[in-house]
């Protein structure tokens, strides 16, 4: 393949400890084996932790990638920080057709750290783009030589260099001694969506719910500047009983989704445990099963969605088909 496009969004990829200013990030790119006048087009195109980085950015970035994609280019990497890789990722597979190679890598340990992993992290998601064209996998995160789907990934660890998993399923392939190799395909998901306009995000909450919640918790997103809210129950979505009013009363109002706060597994929109505030209790009485959607992921489409059309039923229509995603008749 040529015509790879790079991203440099900022991280500790490009951090020196204990220092504001970027790492060089001419000297990463000579680790990671990219020649500066070869065929890999480098973009710096934003500089921020990945704390700060903005759906908007993402939007903008998607919108360029796109550009790029039309114009001939064949393969982008997106180089950012870890911390909120699983929602750049996934808000990525949102907005882009699957059939462009993307992937998404970093670091977790700074630029001058002794065994920095981000040259090594680099030089693998070059192999990997290069290997994901015709596949249409959609973004692949690939970190210490494991690529993860979007859709299931998560940063599991703060500190660890195998900071990344994804619960359930495990990663989609390796890239050891130079070698890709993929293990499974995801799933194929609903999508892409247009393109928003930045005026047109709305702003969306996820809350997670724990032992003895608090309904003041829920009575906190009455703010009708909240256009949607998504709720992650314990176990398969099942929340404490006094919060159950509440969240009921505010689905009246706008789109509230339910997912589990596990990270992996299904909502229980079956109705193997009944009663108030259990999933099926919730969704029967409003709520939109997010099913398998991880949270975070969840209040990313719903933003997305949102900006498409506010009203709750075409929002219910259109996750129907995530919450039945792999789901087999019979
Ligand atoms: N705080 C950093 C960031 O997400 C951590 C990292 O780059 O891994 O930008």
């Amino acid at each position: 393949m040529s015509g790879i496009s790079l991203f440099i969004l900022g991280g500790t990829i490009l951090s020196i400890a204990g220092k504001a200013s970027p790492a060089d990030s001419a000297s990463l790119l000579r680790q990671a084996g990219i020649d500066p006048v070869g065929p890999i087009s480098v973009n710096r195109w934003r500089n921020v932790g990945s704390q700060n980085l903005r759906i908007t950015d993402l939007v903008a970035l998607a919108t360029e990638i796109e550009r790029q994609a039309a114009a001939g280019t064949q393969g982008f990497i997106v180089v950012q920080g870890t911390d909120t890789m699983e929602e750049t990722g996934f808000l990525l597979s949102l907005l882009l057709p699957a059939d462009i190679p993307l992937v998404l890598t970093g670091a977790m340990r700074t630029a001058d750290a002794p065994g920095a992993d981000g040259p090594g992290n680099l030089n693998d998601a070059i192999l990997t783009v290069r290997a994901l064209c015709g596949l249409a996998l959609g973004p692949i995160i690939c970190m210490n030589g494991e690529l993860h789907g979007v859709r299931h990934v998560r940063k599991v660890d703060a500190g660890r260099i195998g900071a990344f998993a994804s619960p359930g399923i495990g990663p989609l392939g390796t890239v050891v001694t130079g070698r890709v190799r993929l293990l499974q395909r995801p799933l194929p998901q609903p999508g892409p969506y247009p393109l928003p306009e930045p005026a047109d995000l709305p702003r969306v909450a996820l809350v997670s719910v724990g032992l003895d919640s608090d309904p003041l918790l829920i009575e906190a997103f009455a703010d009708r500047q909240w256009q949607g809210l998504v709720v992650e129950g314990v176990g398969s979505g099942h929340v404490p009983q006094p919060l159950a009013a509440p969240l009921i009363r505010l689905a009246g109002e706008r789109p509230v989704i339910l997912v589990s706060r596990c990270g992996g597994g299904d909502t229980d929109a079956e109705g193997t445990y009944q009663g108030k505030g259990t999933a099926s209790h919730l969704i029967a009485n409003g709520l939109i099963d997010g099913g398998p959607l991880q949270g975070r992921k969840a209040r990313l489409l719903l933003t997305i969605l949102l900006a498409q059309a506010a009203d709750p039923a075409s929002v219910r229509a259109a996750l129907a088909p995530w919450a039945a995603l792999g789901l087999l008749a019979g």
